[in-house]
């Protein structure tokens, strides 16, 4: 098999005139994006079912383009990690993280963590430890209060570096969730090999819980595991009432979704737990 570093990209062997204009633009405006500061984090909050405190936040990122307006993330993170950009990228986006866990910190909330979704390339690159390391220390602040949310898909091409990473995150303190659980090509195998601390149940799996009895006995069975395996279990994507019932009584979880939040400006969020925490 032909040698890969850590660092490399499958996609690098695209040339250049493989990618649609929008693509070109992407690939042109990223760079200056981060340069002007184009970019913000919003953050959506995660609910203990049986507490119904707010346990963790998830950072999502938005690109606030001058004349374009506001950019999904579906949009241009494939662009970013295409070009690399989403290694300075992703190293803005931890910064963001640990500066929001210590204003969380400051107004009281010390048990609120804050999940950050982390791409494959961000995840490889050599220096990420040393970078996530890094970050955290600057700032004094505890790698308990982060989560990283990595999809197994990263283990594609690198099985035994990406495990010997997990550990290495695991003895930091540093928790780490498996986003987007189900969806996966094999993730029964990375469950048993994947020093992890965290499932979450693709909201695909949730939208319908109510109606769809296969996708009903699909969530149940993902919570016994979780629950046999001592993982923790977010449900991702509840926007109603009905779904909020249905999963209360699958037993103990944490649930994402619109029913609670969408996810929020940094202006937004301290208000929204505040009254969150009196209703
Ligand atoms: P994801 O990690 O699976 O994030 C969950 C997505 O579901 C978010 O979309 C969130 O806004 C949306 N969502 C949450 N609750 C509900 C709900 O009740 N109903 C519906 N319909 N949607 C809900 P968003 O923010 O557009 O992000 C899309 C994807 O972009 C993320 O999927 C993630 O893969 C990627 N992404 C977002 N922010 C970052 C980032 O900072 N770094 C990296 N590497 N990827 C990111
Ligand atoms: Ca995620
Ligand atoms: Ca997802
Ligand atoms: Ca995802």
């Amino acid at each position: 098999a032909k040698h890969e570093g850590l660092s490399s990209t499958k996609f690098y062997e695209h040339s250049y005139d493989d990618y649609a204009f929008e693509d070109q633009w992407f690939h042109m405006n990223l760079k200056q994006a981060l340069e002007h500061n184009e970019f913000c984090m919003y953050y959506q909050p995660q609910v203990n079912i049986e507490t119904m405190e707010v346990t963790g936040l998830e950072a999502l990122i938005r690109w606030n383009h001058p004349s374009k307006g506001q950019i999904s993330p579906q949009k241009f993170i494939p662009f970013a990690e295409v070009t690399g950009l989403i290694v300075p990228l992703g190293d803005w986006i931890l910064r963001q993280a640990v500066e929001q866990i210590l204003v969380l910190e400051h107004n009281g909330y010390d048990d609120v963590r804050i999940s950050v979704n982390i791409s494959p390339e961000q995840f490889k690159h050599p220096a990420f430890i040393d970078t996530l390391t890094a970050i955290l220390s600057e700032r004094s602040v505890s790698p308990s209060k982060l989560r990283l949310e990595i999809t197994e898909t990263m283990a594609i091409d690198h099985e035994s570096a990406v495990i010997a990473r997990l550990h290495k995150l695991d003895e930091m303190g540093v928790t780490v969730a498996l986003d987007d659980f189900g969806t996966g090509y094999s993730s029964l195998k990375y469950l048993s090999l994947f020093p992890i601390h965290c499932l979450k149940i693709d909201r695909s799996f949730i939208d319908d819980i109510t109606s769809n009895v296969k996708n009903e006995a699909i969530v149940r069975s993902i919570i016994d595991l979780a629950d046999n395996l001592q993982l923790e279990v977010v449900a991702e994507g509840v926007e109603s009432k009905e779904v909020l019932h249905h999963l209360q009584q699958l037993g103990n979880q944490t649930i994402q979704g619109y029913y609670f939040s969408k996810p929020m400006p940094t202006d937004q969020l301290l208000p929204w737990m505040e009254s969150f925490a009196k209703s």
